[in-house]
């Protein structure tokens, strides 16, 4: 595969709005209820209580951090200069119309393998998964890293308030519900309102995204598969193999392209954006030569 461009990616400050505070102040929120209103009350600041405690403030931590990460970090841009190298790559992606190389219009210059242009950040997106609303950010390339490991942070940090819960007090949900001070009662209320919806909505997440990572694919391009399967239904056309991802290069190596080529880095947080990102290997760069020869000019038909 031919050596990518360097893809300028940076830090935006600005991507701060009023939805992110909002949801800095939820975690904070709910942090505070955990420890104070839960922990402290029940366990005190015994050793089982400073160790569940600590475990709870170093997932919320990382979670917060690679929230950050997603929110501020650029998901990735196309460089200016970008040409599709049909040579260097085993897939070409092109327009279902006139199968031409994919050209953004708007911004006005080619689309590198999925990528997709994002009508809120208005511009081309590397590997653009979706635009999240709670991020006030794509998230693509660069920082899908960091949003695939807040998940799993996220979900850290929900077992460990579940564990403290279901060991403090055999009767928990009352106590919850029922604590003897008006504040602490007020706000174990309304966090086991908030946590329950959002705890629910960020393990879909959570399940959806392990799925994509298992197979290689982004939220786009799950949804062209199905809308590319109903198109098919209504034509009477042979309908697509939705298993059949081209850049699915089977678990492990999925894992290393979107975690890094290192696994043992893999659980710890990100420092920098996830570098590359116009070009992808695909299942027909693992073929030997000979059957790449018979694979030769493949083409997708993306819009
Ligand atoms: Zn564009
Ligand atoms: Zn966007």
């Amino acid at each position: 595969m031919a050596e990518e461009a360097v893809v300028p990616c940076t830090i935006h400050l600005s991507k701060i709005n009023v939805t992110v505070l909002g949801v800095l102040c939820v975690f904070g929120f709910l942090y505070y209820v955990s420890v104070f209103c839960v922990i402290v009350p029940w366990l005190s600041y015994s050793v089982p209580g400073i160790t569940n405690m600590g475990v709870l403030t170093v997932t919320t931590c990382l979670s917060l951090y690679c929230y950050m990460f997603c929110v501020m970090l650029d998901a990735g841009r196309p460089p200016p200069n970008y040409q599709p190298d049909q040579e260097a790559s085993s897939i070409l992606e092109v327009k279902r119309k006139d199968g031409a190389p994919r050209y953004c219009q708007k911004c006005q210059q080619f689309k590198p393998p999925r990528s997709h242009h994002c009508r809120k950040c208005q511009r081309c997106v590397l590997r653009m998964d979706h635009h999240c609303p709670w991020t006030n950010n794509c998230i693509g390339h660069a920082n899908y890293r960091a949003f695939f490991l807040f998940l799993i942070c996220e979900q850290l940090a929900v077992c460990m308030f579940a564990h403290v819960c279901k060991t403090s007090s055999p009767s928990v949900l009352p106590s919850l519900l029922g604590g003897t001070h008006t504040h602490i009662r007020t706000y174990n209320a309304l966090a086991f309102a908030v946590a329950l919806p959002l705890t629910i909505s960020l393990l879909l997440l959570f399940v959806w995204h392990v799925q994509l990572v298992m197979v290689n694919k982004t939220t786009i391009e799950y949804q062209e598969g199905v809308t590319a399967s109903i198109n098919a239904a209504a034509s009477g056309a042979p309908l697509p193999d939705l298993r059949r991802h081209p850049y699915d290069l089977g678990l492990y190596v999925n894992l290393m392209t979107i975690l890094g080529s290192n696994p043992a880095v893999w659980p710890l947080p990100p420092c920098a954006p996830t570098p590359g990102g116009t070009s992808y290997s695909t299942k027909w760069d693992l073929l030997s030569a000979a059957d790449a020869e018979e694979h030769e000019a493949r083409l997708l038909g993306l819009t």
